[in-house]
């Protein structure tokens, strides 16, 4: 042969990795045995690596905790303790929920939100509270810490819970027969914004079962996207905004059927708190 640079005889099995062809040129073959094993006991060393960091004794832990508490709260029907009675630090916060009833201010000065000027005088900020209250009461039945939270409320700053939802409800004008349905818009705030989304999913899929109102999505607005409170609460909280419906064509279900309304975005909720399967038949906002 020739000047021989490849010193590997032929038909021999050799490693070549595949990123370092200078390497392989000038390698012989009992080196070519060593780099396989160092290969092989690297391999096993990130296995082993990956292995420690999914079982570490303070995830499992952490998960432990987490689902005894989901368990004894599914099974308390009464309210649990408000906040700094008897539980302390994380477990008090995680069994908190809030919920904001949209534009809703106990002081001056009052937004009302969208109004109908059909002289049937509904406002949506009351339109907001009957649902919002609804499920404040759904939920503190169900054995949750809920918080009613007004639209600025100073308990937003740093909110530390479960999920944080705020429910608005649509302009009451006619625009055109496509300003019908509700949608929902997850916060890209929440530090795993996963779980928003998931909120947002889990909400889309119950309110649309138990309302039959149509998931309008082309309507979705920045107002929507970049929602006040989701740079307010705590990073850590999933949070959620849902717009019930538009005034106008849905005024029957939002105005005289406000339950339903609720039972809705109840279900939604307990389905992202219990991690319920969803069947994904609408599109993710
Ligand atoms: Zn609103």
């Amino acid at each position: 042969m020739d000047d021989n640079q490849n010193p590997i005889p032929e038909n021999q099995p050799v490693f070549r990795p595949t990123s370092r062809p200078v390497y392989r040129r000038r390698r012989k073959q009992n080196g070519s045995d060593i780099s396989a094993t160092l290969q092989t006991v690297f391999s096993v060393a990130l296995v082993m690596a990956t292995l420690f960091t999914m079982w570490n004794p303070a995830n499992l832990f952490s998960n432990q905790m987490l689902e005894q508490a989901f368990l004894a709260w599914q099974s308390n029907a009464t309210p649990v303790a408000s906040s700094g009675d008897q539980n302390a630090g994380v477990s008090t916060n995680i069994k908190r929920i809030g919920i904001i009833s949209g534009h809703y201010s106990k002081d001056p000065p009052y937004d009302t939100g969208a109004v109908c000027t059909d002289g049937s005088g509904i406002k949506e900020v009351d339109v907001n509270y009957k649902v919002a209250y609804l499920v404040y009461q759904n939920l503190k039945a169900d054995g949750y810490q809920v918080d009613l939270l007004q639209e600025f409320d100073p308990l937003i700053t740093n909110y530390k819970g479960l999920l944080l939802l705020s429910i608005h409800s649509d302009t009451c004008e006619y625009i055109d027969n496509t300003f019908t349905g509700f949608k929902v818009a997850p916060s890209s705030v929440e530090q795993d914004a996963a779980d928003s989304q998931r909120l947002a999913n889990c909400l889309i899929a119950r309110y649309a079962t138990d309302t039959n109102l149509p998931y309008n999505a082309n309507t979705i607005s920045n107002d929507m996207r970049f929602y006040h409170a989701f740079n307010e609460i705590a990073p850590t909280t999933p949070a959620a905004i849902i717009e019930t419906g538009f005034l106008n064509l849905d005024r029957d279900i939002l105005v005289n059927h406000p339950d339903v309304v609720a039972k809705g975005i109840t279900d939604g909720i307990l389905c992202f708190i219990n991690n319920e399967t969803i069947l994904q038949t609408t599109p993710t906002p």
